[in-house]
């Protein structure tokens, strides 16, 4: 199969744009929807790899390159697996992580007002897939497991990193340095799945 040499980072998310681009190798020329100006698309599948391919075919269209992109976010047991696939929406028009963060600590204390005191299983799921146009050259997922720390903690990486701990270690993903992050996390592991495709 051909080697891709360009390719869009399909996302108008700064910090997965960041640890996308880190993952990939420097042999491709890299472009982001920000050198085309591109909004995003409405998100209406009812899965991650859903998401991920309306991402990666509507980028690709909008720019005529073969498009990466990502749908990933946060299931929290307790909540339903709550904000699932909603979890970007939970921070507004305006994207805010920290209105997001709350509305997490809002919806423990009404499932359960001893919350704190509880392991909450949680775990971020991240969909990768690769478009060229219409047709999609590949799709996968992956997880890490975890669970949410009784307040925000660091100021590393973005959306919910600050209130997950990730299975085994001590420290929120917003108090991990970003490259210990960016070799465990979701996203690496569905990158490691995916990048036979590049
Ligand atoms: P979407 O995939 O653009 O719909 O948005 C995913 C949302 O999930 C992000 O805006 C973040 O709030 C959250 N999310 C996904 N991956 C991560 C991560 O690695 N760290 C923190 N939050 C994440």
């Amino acid at each position: 199969m051909k080697k891709i040499s360009n390719l869009l980072i399909g996302t108008n998310n700064k910090g997965k744009f960041r640890e996308i681009r880190a993952l990939l190798p420097k042999y491709i020329k890299i472009y982001s929807t920000s050198d085309f100006n591109i909004k995003s698309p409405i998100e209406n599948g009812k899965t991650f790899e859903d998401n991920s391919i309306i991402k990666s075919k509507y980028f690709s269209r909008m720019t005529g390159l073969p498009c990466l992109a990502d749908d990933s976010g946060l299931e929290i047991d307790i909540l339903n697996k709550a904000p699932g696939i909603y979890s970007a929406r939970w921070g507004g028009k305006n994207s805010d992580f920290k209105k997001a963060i709350n509305k997490v600590y809002r919806e423990l204390n009404k499932k359960d007002k001893n919350w704190k005191n509880r392991k909450i299983k949680a775990r971020f799921i991240c969909a990768l897939s690769i478009s060229y146009f219409e047709k999609k050259i590949a799709c996968v997922s992956a997880k890490i497991e975890g669970i949410i720390s009784a307040e925000p903690k660091g100021e590393n990486g973005f959306g919910y990193d600050p209130i997950f701990i990730p299975k085994g270690k001590k420290l929120t993903f917003g108090e991990i340095s970003p490259i210990l992050k960016y070799k465990i996390d979701h996203r690496y592991k569905a990158f490691k799945k995916i990048k036979k495709f590049l």
